[in-house]
């Protein structure tokens, strides 16, 4: 499935394709992919918020086999069951690849936005940057945990919650629903905040204990917050009900709408702090899948088939899914 150009969603840009198998090269190895995750952030690259280079295959949740490998490679075997997530590559020699932040390197690539990813039954990655599935978990549970959980672990070691805290969650889709059950199992007290009854229901039954809507009191103060939500009003709310000296994390890579003003006693004062997150080193993928299979993390997954990728999308954007949407590849 092909971007050629940047479009609304509404109007179904992706275009399934076909085309020559890539070829690994150097260090490189041939996936063939069974299961790709569909994540927000392909949202902000087809309508433009991100700039993808186009024609791109998107998808940065790839689970596959190792089909060839290129020269020079010897991390994996053929029929090794991999990932691949949206660090694509980094140059390794800048001065934050060289202390351990190649999430910000200035030559950052982006699976599926710089790289073809995985909308497609074949890709290619750097053995670099492909990591081994833990046996627990089938080809769609896995998926979502390359960067829908990958994130959220990067999110909440951001937010530097600690054990008995308080957590709010703003926004439930497939990240939130991974980091609530990360965040339970670390011992802390989870709210969340969605328009959503569903969302609030698999909240609920997740282990938060609280959910309500976006602009609602939650019970207590947040020591903690994660925003996972595309709009800017969100970000004054959040701040509102955190406690002092709290920390409020942003965990999308854009955001639809411009963040309203921020009034400084109301919202800043008391020493909190607002906090993005950028990308996703290699580190936090791998540490995240052995904890994942430690917890174990239970994605919730909604399957379908690749050539449905524009109606998964719009009813991501719909905010219609329920935990994560996975695309599965059938045989050439
Ligand atoms: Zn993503
Ligand atoms: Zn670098």
């Amino acid at each position: 499935m092909v971007l050629k150009k940047v479009s609304a969603i509404e109007k179904e840009p992706l275009e399934m394709m076909d085309l020559p198998d890539p070829v690994p090269g150097p260090k490189e190895i041939l996936v063939k992919v069974s299961a790709c995750g569909v994540c927000h952030t392909e949202l902000d690259e087809i309508e433009g918020r991100l700039q993808p280079k186009v024609p791109i295959i998107l998808g940065h949740e790839v689970v596959g086999r190792v089909e060839r490998l290129g020269t020079g490679t010897a991390k994996f075997s053929l029929g090794d069951r991999v990932g691949i997530a949206w660090i694509n590559s980094a140059c390794g020699k800048c001065h934050f690849c060289q202390d351990e932040n190649e999430n910000l390197c200035l030559e950052f690539k982006g699976t599926g936005c710089h790289a073809n990813g995985g909308y497609a039954q074949y890709t290619v990655v750097s053995e670099e940057f492909a990591y081994l599935i833990p046996e627990r978990f089938s080809d769609s549970e896995a998926a979502p945990l390359l960067c829908a959980g990958a994130i959220g672990y990067r999110d909440l070691k951001v937010s530097e919650i600690k054990r008995d805290q308080t957590l709010g969650l703003f926004g439930f889709g497939a990240s939130a629903h991974i980091v609530i059950q990360v965040a339970k199992y670390w011992g802390c007290e989870v709210f969340v905040f969605t328009r959503n009854e569903e969302h609030r229901s698999l909240a609920r039954r997740l282990g938060a204990s609280w959910a309500g809507g976006p602009e609602d009191e939650p019970p207590k103060k947040l020591n903690c917050a994660i925003d996972f939500t595309p709009v800017g009003e969100t970000v004054p709310h959040a701040l509102k009900v955190l406690e002092k000296g709290g920390r409020l994390v942003l965990a999308v890579i854009r955001k639809r709408n411009s963040i309203p003003p921020l009034d400084y006693a109301e919202h800043l004062w008391d020493e909190k702090e607002i906090k993005s997150v950028a990308n996703i080193t290699r580190k936090d993928v791998q540490d995240f899948l052995h904890l994942a299979a430690e917890i174990p993390i239970i994605p919730e997954v909604q399957e379908f088939k690749l050539e449905e990728a524009n109606k998964v999308l719009n009813l991501l954007k719909q905010g219609k899914i329920r935990g994560a949407s996975v695309l599965r590849m059938r045989d050439p």
